[in-house]
């Protein structure tokens, strides 16, 4: 009989945002199979085990979980966030269709958990109030210049767009050139939100504007929110600005 596989998003950081799902999840589970600083994020019991992998090994760790799973046991995938964006619950589904009969037999559980964007938007007010899109600014899995045409696309039609893997050592100049693109489209008003490790203790939270936007302001861990020509900054005596995009639309640009 096959066990289980939990596909389990831990969310931004914060203990209080991990949901009671996704702790049942995990009490259920006897393997965690993960990157290693979200295992380091689980309070397990002695009976249950951590096999760690290093970020860019999601597929052979998908293979791993489901091996196991398929052989009786109940396994968890963790992943930060939520597990279906930019994350696990894809890598997983991506070894089911490629790979042998027994593993569609398991009975997989996407447990959702709160996403960067969230976590980010919910600390700036209300940037994602209106139309807004993801968008992971990673080369890795796909051409840059898909990247640049969805960009510019976003940022043309009004979508407010959330940014995720910004910048990296291995990709330290896309961040630059992708400013440039929405600096071309956009006003240099353009409210832009820099969130780095949210709810984690080296949490760092920028309000800038897009004139004054920096790839340095970025690092892996930073989930950025590039604001349409609807977005607004509210300014409050000694509280930091409000930013939110209304509810409503006046319609695209001329
Ligand atoms: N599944 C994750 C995203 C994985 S992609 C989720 O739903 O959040 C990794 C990217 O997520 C990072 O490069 C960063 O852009 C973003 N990210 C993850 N955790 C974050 C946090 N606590 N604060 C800000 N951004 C975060």
């Amino acid at each position: 009989m096959s066990g289980r596989l939990f596909v389990v998003g831990l969310g931004p950081g914060s203990a209080e945002q991990v949901t009671p799902q996704a702790l049942a999840a995990v009490a259920e589970a006897s393997e965690f199979y993960g990157y290693g600083p979200y295992l380091e994020r689980l309070d397990l019991r002695p009976d249950q085990r951590r096999i760690a992998s290093d970020n860019r090994e999601e597929l052979g760790r998908a293979r791993a979980a489901l091996e196991s799973a398929a052989a009786g046991r109940d396994v968890c995938v963790v992943s930060g966030g939520d597990p279906g964006v930019f994350a696990m619950a894809a890598a997983i589904c991506e070894a089911v269709e490629v790979g042998p009969d027994a593993w569609r037999q398991v009975d997989i559980r996407v447990v959702p958990g709160i996403t960067a964007m969230l976590a980010v938007a919910a600390r700036a007010g209300a940037p994602l109030g209106h139309d807004f899109c993801a968008l992971s600014l990673s080369d890795n899995l796909k051409p840059w210049p898909v990247i640049t045409a969805r960009l510019k696309a976003a940022a043309s039609c009004g979508f407010v767009i959330a940014i995720y893997n910004p910048i990296s050592r291995s990709r330290p100049w896309q961040l630059g050139e992708a400013l440039e693109i929405l600096r071309a489209i956009l006003t240099a008003e353009t409210p832009v939100v820099f969130g780095r490790a949210v709810g984690r203790k080296d949490e760092r939270f920028l309000v800038t504007s897009l004139a004054e936007a920096d790839a340095n302001m970025a690092d892996m861990a930073t989930c950025i929110i590039v604001g349409s020509l609807e977005t607004r900054r509210i300014k409050r005596p000694g509280m930091p600005d409000l930013v939110y995009t209304p509810r409503f639309s006046k319609g695209l640009p001329a």
